[in-house]
């Protein structure tokens, strides 16, 4: 599977570069794995948490690239150091033993295949806690396919429905063509987020960041989950959106959520079925 670098065409954008020796896909990443850090996360959902965190490791470049990036530096500008899929193991078994509840595998399409050798070794070597998938959902079946039986939990972050929304804040206008589908296809692997005492073990856990003025892409989203999933659904909005990088001069984006319209988008959610307040949670 490590051959599918070269014609690279592990997501929607279909660069059939070969990554092998450039970076000139629509990710700038080479095949050389670069992560920018890993560590226990405190930040991210209670059932992912735990007592030990979340084992999060972030992978640098990206091939969504939304110009309101947090962490543009590691995404857009590929901050980061590489390693070996040998050291990736290394890194999982080192957060396992630290006590972490899960490894999280954050924004990992591009280094799909490192990451599934990095995890069928550790799972022959002792890897006991869940495996965490945890993307922009813009993603090829066929790809999250060779995840199957690999990923645990799978936390799709759906961003935008409308083709005039992705297509300027990110550099993916079929974002929701293949995230709709994306999103079925996980589903269909994992099911519902599932956990014991607390903690996730399996399924699925969708994220939505609210954007401010976001044009009806909330109501669209919850709609889409609400109807094709189900409202069974552990769907978490996130209200913690704030200007950066190439937002802050980019209306809309350039400001904070109006009093007020967060909390319409909880009462939507829960106007469509949503049953359960504690399914939506308002910061990580
Ligand atoms: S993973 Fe990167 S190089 Fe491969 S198709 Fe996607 S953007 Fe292009």
């Amino acid at each position: 599977m490590i051959n599918s670098y070269n014609p690279c065409n592990l997501c929607p954008h279909n660069c059939n570069s070969d990554r092998f020796s450039s970076t000139s896909g629509k990710c700038c990443s080479s095949a050389e794995m670069r992560i920018a850090s890993y560590q226990p996360h405190f930040g991210e959902e209670p059932e992912l948490v735990g007592s030990g965190g979340s084992g999060t490791i972030f992978f640098s470049g990206c091939s969504l690239r939304c110009v309101f990036c947090q962490n543009y530096e590691i995404s857009h500008e590929g901050r980061g150091e590489v390693i070996s899929s040998d050291e990736l193991v290394d890194i999982i078994f080192e957060l396992q033993d630290y006590g972490c509840n899960n490894i999280n595998f954050v924004t990992p399409t591009h280094y799909g295949p490192t990451i599934a050798a990095a995890i069928e070794q550790a799972k022959l070597n002792g890897l006991n806690i869940p495996t965490v998938w945890n993307s922009s959902c813009y993603e090829k079946v066929e790809t999250l396919k060779s995840l199957e039986g690999l990923i645990d939990i799978y936390m799709p972050d759906i961003k935008f429905v409308k083709t005039e929304n992705s297509s300027i804040y990110t550099i993916a206008d079929n974002y929701f063509e293949f995230a709709s589908k994306a999103v079925l296809e996980m589903y269909r692997q994992v099911g519902d987020l599932h956990t014991v005492n607390g903690r996730a073990v399996s399924g699925m856990l969708v994220r939505h960041l609210v954007l401010p003025n976001n044009q009806g892409d909330t109501r669209a989203i919850i709609d889409f989950i609400a109807d094709n999933v189900g409202t069974q659904t552990y769907l978490n909005l996130l209200d913690q959106y704030h200007p950066a990088y190439k937002a802050l001069s980019i209306s809309p984006l350039n400001k904070y959520l109006e009093p007020g319209e967060f909390e319409e988008y909880v009462d939507y959610a829960r106007s469509r079925g949503f049953k359960s307040p504690d399914y939506i949670y308002r910061s990580l």
